[in-house]
């Protein structure tokens, strides 16, 4: 038989690689979700609690020197008086936004009302920026959970700015040599006994420092508690030695964000609106995406699918070439 594309490509995608792929799909099975580290360190953000005022916010420039960004319609007044970043960027690696509706005139409530929501890494359990990475630039810390970035092992390719499940990670388009920017949960700080700078100078506790393992009972006391009941409303660390906030229990959503969303997070949410509202990914699975998409992965190349259905391609990208080279210098008779 003549070797045309047609007998080509029914031998290189046919029956054979069909069989091989049915079989394989049937045998796919995702990995297990990772587990929380041993001494996993986390953050609980309580939106209920959030005032607005953004001291996070500077807190968080000063600590990691980002510098200032200001809105286009607020440049050439008062020049350089606000930082007033809409969202994190390669600037801005933590934000206070807020949720709004109608009349905007009842904190934490759906309807006619408004919420804080304070947006940065959440240090997934088993991160999609650090399964993505081909170059372990991205890395969970295997003890307390802290996820980083390498700058120096970096390539650019931003394979973990579309695996984010939360839009975290911002590339640098500005600077010649552009990079990835992501909140690192102030390791540097964290090195030497410290805070976090954002939950260091939150003056109401609404982002609370802590072990997550006891951020998560801490959470599920405030869900226990009887709406408007004093509270005493741990600042800085949990079990730290500050002074707490007291305040009254308002009336929660159901559960916390970040116990099993997408395999679990440090960061976890408490919220009087739901969890949408704020931006956070809801009707996802417990299944962390790394553990579906390595499994799939996994599957492929043990099926060597994915190596036969790319030297399936090569091969007929260089018998086409050929062929050109072929046909420029004879007669184009074939049948193609
Ligand atoms: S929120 Fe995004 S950047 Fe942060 S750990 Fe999770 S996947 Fe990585
Ligand atoms: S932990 Fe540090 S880097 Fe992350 S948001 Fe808070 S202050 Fe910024
Ligand atoms: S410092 Fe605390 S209260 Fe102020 S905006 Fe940040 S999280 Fe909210």
């Amino acid at each position: 038989m003549a070797i045309n594309r047609r007998n080509f490509l029914k031998a290189a995608t046919g029956s054979a690689l069909t069989a091989i792929v049915a079989e394989e799909a049937q045998a796919f099975s995702p990995r297990e979700t990772k587990e929380l580290p041993p001494k996993a360190v986390g953050m609980l953000y309580d939106s209920t609690l959030c005032i607005g005022c953004k001291a996070c916010v500077a807190a968080c420039k000063q600590a990691n020197d980002q510098p200032l960004e200001i809105l286009e319609s607020q440049q050439g007044w008062n020049e350089g008086a606000w930082d007033s970043a809409i969202d994190i960027s390669a600037k801005t690696l933590n934000v206070i936004k807020a949720y709004t509706n109608g009349e905007m005139t009842q904190k934490d409530r759906e309807v006619d009302g408004y919420a804080f929501m304070k947006r940065h890494c959440l240090h997934c359990v088993d991160p999609s920026c650090v399964s993505v990475c081909p170059v372990s630039a991205m890395q969970k810390d295997p003890i307390t959970g802290v996820v980083t970035h390498n700058p120096d092992a970096c390539i650019g390719c931003r394979y973990c700015v579309v695996g984010c499940p939360f839009s975290v990670p911002q590339f640098d388009y500005e600077t010649p040599f552009p990079q990835i920017h992501k909140c690192q949960f102030c390791s540097h700080l964290q090195a030497q006994g410290k805070l976090p700078a954002c939950c260091d100078v939150c003056p109401t506790g609404a982002s609370l420092f802590g072990d997550v393992r006891e951020l998560k009972e801490e959470a599920k006391r405030r869900l226990g508690a009887e709406e408007g009941e004093v509270y005493e409303f741990p600042r800085g660390k949990l079990g730290g030695d500050r002074d707490s906030h007291t305040a009254q229990i308002p009336k929660y959503q159901k559960d916390f964000y970040g116990d099993t969303e997408l395999g679990g997070t440090q960061v976890m949410y408490l919220s009087g609106v739901p969890f949408d509202k704020l931006g956070l990914p809801t009707n996802v699975p417990d299944k962390s995406y790394a553990s579906i998409s390595e499994g799939i992965q996994h599957t492929l190349y043990k099926g060597m699918i994915a190596p036969l259905t790319l030297l399936s391609g090569l091969l007929f990208m260089a018998y086409r070439n050929r062929k050109h080279h072929d046909d420029d210098e004879q007669s184009p008779k074939e049948d193609l």
